[in-house]
């Protein structure tokens, strides 16, 4: 919050702004006299919008897709294999607690753990750090999330861990996959919400290339209702007025620039590597790989991982009816899984998607996705935050 400011005037869920933006919007998405659609990339967003019913509100000719912004989602399965793989060799893995339940090949870290591996669950890589200096076992950081998440773990690295200590890199870097999905054939999608908190990191600077070479407008956005709805409505004027742009609605916390001294940690560290993420693609410059200065911390190179005991057996039956990549890459929503709250529930997911509170088919499981209020007497443009 700016100095000096006051939380009570800031009114991040004023119903009467609520409703003046869903007109707005409205207003909008109608005046374009066809269906326009629009892309999230973050978990945070799709959970905001489910957990406030935005999504119930949008007019109907106004497409929401959440695309690849969950951090647990888009590990890939061959990354977790490999966690899998260095706790059956007696390493202990430190991960966060969605990880141990998403599947890998055939294994998560969850059913290793429960055929005696040590798995640990973390809230923080401090206290993985913690966990190796309590011990002279091998200590391995699974570390996941996107570049947000990917500094803090830099800068634990820039700050010291004994030698017992290593990373096993799974983190991704967001712009590169907006280029995937852009470019995918088919793709509907006219423009992008961007997440507010990994801008806080690159700065909205960060995404001009991508605009000028995609022709699509990018609004970067906050978290609260109003912060949503306002940069909605911002892009989909953008789209209606054919102006590619990048616009920051989200400037209490960011800058052209971004954080500097987070980027230079992380880049100190890591170095952006072509690589999968799961259900999408290879995508160029998707991943973070830690620098060769690093290779004394990096799991991968410390450690011979063999995945061939994992990869001798067929992957479950019911996985191969999993559409998560769909879902991720925008063409499709959890409600078009045969699955979707029967074979497939939080307590037993089948895919990623349903694992982590920023997966889709989670947050439509819990929240209910698009609420049909075509029986209510609210009419569209109505907010109820
Ligand atoms: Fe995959 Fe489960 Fe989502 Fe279906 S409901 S796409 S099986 S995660």
């Amino acid at each position: 919050m700016p100095e000096g400011a006051d939380s009570r005037q800031l009114k991040f869920r004023d119903p009467a702004r609520a409703r003046d933006l869903g007109r707005a919007l409205t207003a909008a998405a109608e005046a374009m006299g066809r269906t326009v659609s629009l892309m999230h990339v973050c978990g945070s967003h799709e959970q905001a919008i489910a957990r406030y019913g935005l999504r119930a509100s949008f007019p109907r000719s106004l497409d929401v897709i959440m695309g690849p912004g969950c951090p647990v989602c888009i590990t890939d399965t061959p990354e977790v294999d490999e966690g899998v793989a260095l706790a059956r060799q007696g390493v202990t893995i430190a991960t966060y607690g969605d990880m141990v339940k998403v599947p890998g090949t055939v294994l998560s870290l969850g059913d290793a753990q429960a055929e005696g591996a040590k798995v640990e669950v973390v809230y923080s890589v401090t206290q993985a750090v913690e966990l190796a200096r309590a011990t002279r076992e091998p200590v391995v950081f699974f570390a996941t999330g996107f570049e947000t998440t990917a500094v803090a773990t830099a800068a634990a690295l820039l700050g010291g861990v004994p030698d017992n200590f290593s990373v096993l890199s799974a983190h991704k870097y967001i712009p590169p996959v907006m280029e995937i999905v852009a470019e995918m054939p088919g793709s509907k999608v006219e423009g992008f919400l961007a997440a507010g908190h990994a801008a806080t990191i690159t700065g909205w600077g960060v995404f001009e290339a991508f605009v000028e070479r995609h022709k699509l407008p990018v609004v970067v956005a906050g978290f609260e209702p109003l912060d949503i709805l306002a940069a909605l409505v911002k892009l989909v004027e953008l789209v209606r007025d054919r102006k590619p742009e990048v616009v920051n609605m989200f400037p209490r916390c960011v800058t052209r620039e971004g954080n500097r001294n987070a980027q230079e940690q992380l880049f100190k560290v890591f170095r952006p590597a072509g690589g999968r993420w799961r259900g999408i693609a290879h995508v160029p410059n998707g991943n973070l790989r830690l620098r060769d200065e690093w290779a004394h911390v990096d799991a991968r190179r410390r450690f011979d991982i063999d995945l061939r005991p994992l990869w001798k057996f067929a992957p479950p039956a019911l996985v191969q009816d999993c559409i998560c990549g769909d879902i991720m890459a925008g063409i499709a929503n959890p409600k078009q899984c045969k699955l979707f709250g029967k074979e497939c529930v939080p307590d037993t997911p089948v895919g990623a998607c349903m694992v982590s509170s920023e997966g889709t088919c989670k947050i439509w499981h819990l929240y209910g996705g698009v609420p049909d209020l075509s029986s209510s007497d609210a009419p569209q443009g109505e907010v109820r935050p």
